[in-house]
């Protein structure tokens, strides 16, 4: 098959991103508010979930159209009992060249060396602020930093790559921003800076708190001084950016304040089996429904091969513009990020 296939947009399709579980031990704020996810939300139920054989054959389709990237999400990933023998089979797939995983890092301390050997390449850890009291407010959960930072350490001492991720908004954590980059600079993980998105319909987002990624920067650079750099590969949704010192680098993920949705690679699966051409989508293409109903892969590749090639998908190039937006978006835990 041509794996140069292009949506409307002249965009290819490079990663997938595939959520394994939509529920989650966090509680945080910007994403699952446990006001709204307590404990009568209504959690998929375990049936629905793909089975690791469903996966692993979707994701041999999408390989065929040139995915080379796929990222493992949630809700917690780690909480998706083997998530290593998964990730096992996605490496022996014919194409895919990095699988990584996004996670609250918890359960890394048990994972982090069974993942790796699995094959695992990266990881990116979710850490909003390295002062506890800030950080059990943002986690919903009163979770104090040491258990993350015990998960970061069982994955550098793994091997694995590690990124870590921010979510900086105002009025939560806007005064960590320093400290994160003092306490990661020169350990040789990249710090990302990511503004504060209105993913779903629950976590209260407005303009009013996003921090802007020119706000981070200049912060930083005051005191650590940063030089620009040239991204790295086609589609990397952060801003680079190297300590001037030489003791490692940054990132910000100005999904907000600068749309790149010009270069957006990515498709995404939700945990039972929905296709998501958009993180700010109100609906997918059901995808599971065919693996179940025996479809055969030709079928689904004629599918997915009509919604890619007719993807026109910009939501925040057309918010930044002013255009009425959906409403009832799908959530961030269902969708993975
Ligand atoms: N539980 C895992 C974790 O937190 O890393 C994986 C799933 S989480 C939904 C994926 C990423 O989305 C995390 O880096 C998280 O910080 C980010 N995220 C969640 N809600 C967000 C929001 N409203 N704005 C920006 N990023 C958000
Ligand atoms: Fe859970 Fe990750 Fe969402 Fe936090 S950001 S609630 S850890 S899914
Ligand atoms: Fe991609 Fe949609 Fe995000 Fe734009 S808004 S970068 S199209 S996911």
């Amino acid at each position: 098959m041509d794996s140069h296939i292009i949506d409307q947009l002249g965009r290819p399709i490079k990663d997938l991103r595939i959520s394994v579980i939509d529920q989650c031990n966090f509680r945080c704020t910007y994403c699952m508010p446990a006001e709204i996810f307590g404990p009568d939300y209504a959690f998929l139920p375990k049936e629905e979930l793909l089975s690791f054989d469903e996966i692993v054959r979707l994701a041999e389709i999408f390989a065929k159209f040139g995915v080379e990237k796929i990222r493992l999400t949630g809700g917690e990933p780690l909480m998706r009992k083997d998530l290593a023998d998964l990730v096992g089979r996605l490496k022996d797939i014919d194409g895919i060249k990095d699988i990584a995983v996004t996670t609250n890092a918890v359960f890394l301390v048990r994972q982090a060396q069974k993942l790796k050997d699995a094959g695992l390449d990266r990881v990116n850890i979710s850490l909003d602020a390295i002062e506890d009291h800030v950080f059990q407010e943002t986690n919903g959960r009163g979770i104090k930093t040491k258990p993350v930072l015990k998960g970061i350490e069982a994955a550098r001492d793994a091997g694995l790559k590690i990124k870590i991720n921010m979510v900086v908004k105002k009025g939560m954590n806007e005064d960590q921003i320093l400290p994160m980059a003092r306490y990661f600079k020169g350990t040789g993980d990249t710090l990302r800076f990511i503004e504060f998105m209105e993913v779903g319909n629950h976590n209260g987002w407005n303009m009013d708190a996003v921090v802007s990624k020119k706000w981070i920067i200049e912060q930083i650079h005051q005191e650590m001084p940063l030089v620009p750099q040239d991204p790295s590969y086609y589609g990397e949704v952060a801003s680079r950016y190297r300590y001037e010192d030489g003791s490692g680098e940054i990132g910000v993920i100005s999904s907000v304040t600068e749309a790149f949705c010009s270069s957006c690679t990515r498709a995404r699966l939700s945990a039972d089996g929905n296709l998501f051409t958009c993180l700010f989508a109100s609906s997918g293409y059901d995808l599971k429904t065919m693996l179940r109903e025996g479809e055969s892969d030709e079928t689904i590749t004629d599918y997915l091969l009509a919604i890619w090639t007719g993807r026109t998908d910009q939501y925040s190039v057309d918010r930044a513009q002013g255009k009425p937006m959906k409403e009832n978006k799908i959530e961030m835990s269902y969708i993975g990020g």
